[in-house]
């Protein structure tokens, strides 16, 4: 059992390092060949989305607790909500990561619809247009903020989606905002923007932003169950 939770993660683990290494120059070098409006362009973003969706996977893996509950979703055509077996349980599973691995590319992706909006509104305003420049969605500070904001408010207030939204956010978006970061640096406006960042750091950070968070989760579940079981013994007195 240890061994197969131990394998898993090494080739979830793995999985990230591919895409945000070789996979990741192998579509950077293509990039720069493609004209500026070539839709092959979008395979930048689809790694965008790899990078989030096994991150998300990886977190997942090792605090358990985080991951997006589709019982309901798919038990609408089965058994129905909460009427949960082993057997349905078995059978949802891959479903669930398969799920699970998709929000978290979604989310990753949505964060370059900056540049198709930027581009929209320098082509109504008929100014120069500046393709795939950035926008909002790539500001560093806001995920951060937001993401300490729900660790606190889930400490506080024992919300565990709290928890779950918190780590969307900076394993999707902020990874995001990493690998560009490569190019342009991190938007840390109105603090600054940062130096680009060496292809060494973006692979590190990428690599060790989902064990971190995981590990930051962990504490923070552990308190929040451990308030929880103190609550309900009270409560059972
Ligand atoms: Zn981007």
């Amino acid at each position: 059992m240890v061994e197969m939770i131990f394998l898993k993660f090494v080739i979830v683990w793995g999985g990230l390092l591919i895409t945000a290494w070789p996979v990741n120059n192998f579509v950077e070098n293509l990039v720069l060949k493609l004209p500026p409006k070539s839709l092959l362009r979008a395979s930048d973003t689809v790694v965008h989305g790899l990078i989030g969706g096994f991150s998300f996977w990886l977190t997942c893996h090792l605090c358990p607790d985080l991951v997006l509950d589709v019982s309901c979703l798919f038990s609408s055509f089965g058994d129905g909500c909460g009427r949960k077996n082993k057997r349905s349980e078995f059978s949802y599973a891959p479903l669930a990561s398969m799920f699970n691995f998709a929000v978290a590319f979604m989310i990753s992706c949505i964060v370059d619809l900056d540049h198709v909006f930027q581009d929209f509104i320098q082509m109504i305003n008929g100014g120069v247009r500046v393709p795939w420049e950035r926008g909002v969605l790539h500001l560093s500070l806001p995920p951060l903020i937001l993401t300490l904001i729900l660790y606190i408010s889930a400490a506080i207030f024992h919300y565990i989606w709290c928890l779950k939204f918190g780590t969307l956010i900076i394993v999707c978006i902020f990874s995001h905002h990493v690998r560009d970061g490569i190019h342009h640096g991190l938007w840390l406006h109105p603090l600054g923007i940062t130096p680009k960042l060496p292809q060494w750091l973006y692979i590190f950070i990428t690599q060790f932003l989902p064990l971190v968070t995981s590990g930051v989760v962990s504490i923070l579940l552990y308190r929040i169950k451990s308030k929880l079981i103190l609550t309900n013994e009270i409560y059972i007195v």
